[in-house]
């Protein structure tokens, strides 16, 4: 078997619908089950590149498998290279656009893509793109939707005893009082010391979000992730003007090139990478080399297990969010230790699918 050069066979793509052991409200909604598109990327040399994709709706996820599905005939055939399948994939998601499920299906066979590449050269997919494994800092996002100061400071500590040190909490009460009331609330509960990143998730106008941030800038909130619309980019800039809290963005950007103009604007203080909205492994390289000139700390957002890996290679690497959301389904989920991922020391990214769990969750 020639595994130095291989070739797309097929690709396959299974919904589930994978409850959450920690159903989490924020103000844009609540979210109690993970929707993954777990793709399978076949080669005719023997390797199977695995990938997830997120798709925040179980209402999308049998539209976005079929997609994928879709494409596995536009593939067949071509030489597994992932900067030459991402160009083709460009090229015929042109005129519909490149974003939405168009943009995940194409990250998501990217990330397989490359994980079928780590394992034929027998290699973590840290260490093919040229790097070597160190432990990456993490913080609990699981938990602290919107659940109000009472319950805030006890779940807050729940989430430090999984291991971690530090955690992120979601406002968007419907007044400041009860915002700062929570962020106190778990304050108290994780110490000083401890970093508490906050999350908006779009809810206010460009004007309320300057007038919280004036009671919030004395809390010591690491960061204020989304205040306002993401792709209000000006408004962001406005916020972060007047704000003495750093402003994180960037899960909601479409690509590299969504990316580019949030960072022209002057939008934020630090971007957070999303694995699958950026454009795969391809996107998230050409992401951070933007950030890095700039001097932009790039955090991640969701896809810990793939997002571990490429911190590891990002310049002015920040944090990684930790969700445990795709765990049912993984043989070998993410280890966490002393409140860092651990990079596995497996072949390409390291994710196998637990099938008997993925055949109870199939859609
Ligand atoms: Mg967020």
């Amino acid at each position: 078997m020639s595994k130095d050069k291989l070739t797309i066979r097929s690709v396959q793509a299974r919904p589930v619908n994978v409850p959450m052991a920690r159903p989490l409200q924020t103000s844009g909604g609540a979210v109690a089950t993970a929707p993954l598109v777990l793709i399978d990327l076949t080669t005719e040399e023997g390797p199977v590149g695995r990938s997830y994709i997120f798709c925040y709706t179980p209402i999308a996820l049998a539209p976005i498998a079929r997609l994928v599905e879709n494409l596995s005939d536009v593939l067949k055939g071509d030489a597994l290279a992932p900067l030459a399948i991402e160009d083709k994939l460009q090229r015929t998601f042109r005129l519909l656009g490149y974003q939405g499920f168009a943009s995940m299906a194409l990250a998501g066979i990217d990330m397989a893509a490359w994980d079928a590449l780590g394992q034929a050269a027998g290699l973590p997919l840290v260490r093919l793109l040229g790097g070597a494994p160190r432990p990456i800092p993490a913080y609990n996002s699981k938990g602290l939707g919107i659940i109000g100061a009472d319950k805030a400071g006890a779940e807050a500590s729940e989430l430090l005893a999984e291991g971690f040190r530090a955690v992120k909490v979601r406002l968007g009460y419907p007044d400041v009082a009860t915002d700062v009331a929570v962020v106190r609330a778990v304050r108290r509960a994780v110490g000083e010391g401890t970093p508490v990143m906050s999350d908006y998730n779009q809810s206010l106008s460009v004007a309320e979000a300057q007038q919280r941030l004036r009671y919030l800038d004395g809390e010591g909130l690491y960061w204020v992730e989304e205040p306002t619309r993401f792709d209000d980019y000006a408004g962001h800039a406005a916020i972060r003007g007047k704000a003495g809290t750093p402003i994180q963005l960037g899960e909601n950007c479409w690509g590299p090139h969504d990316m580019a103009k949030a960072l022209e604007a002057g939008a934020c203080d630090y971007f957070m990478i999303d694995a699958m909205k950026i454009g795969g492994i391809t996107g998230w390289q050409r992401a951070a080399a933007l950030a890095e000139p700039r001097g932009i700390p790039v955090s991640c957002h969701l896809f810990p297990e793939v997002s571990a890996h490429l911190l590891a290679v990002t310049p002015t690497a920040h944090w990684l969010e930790y969700v445990d959301w795709a765990n049912p389904i993984l043989q070998q989920p993410l280890a966490i230790k002393d409140g860092s991922a651990v990079i596995p020391d497996r072949p390409g990214v390291g994710l196998a699918w637990d099938e008997a769990v993925v055949a109870k969750y199939l859609v």
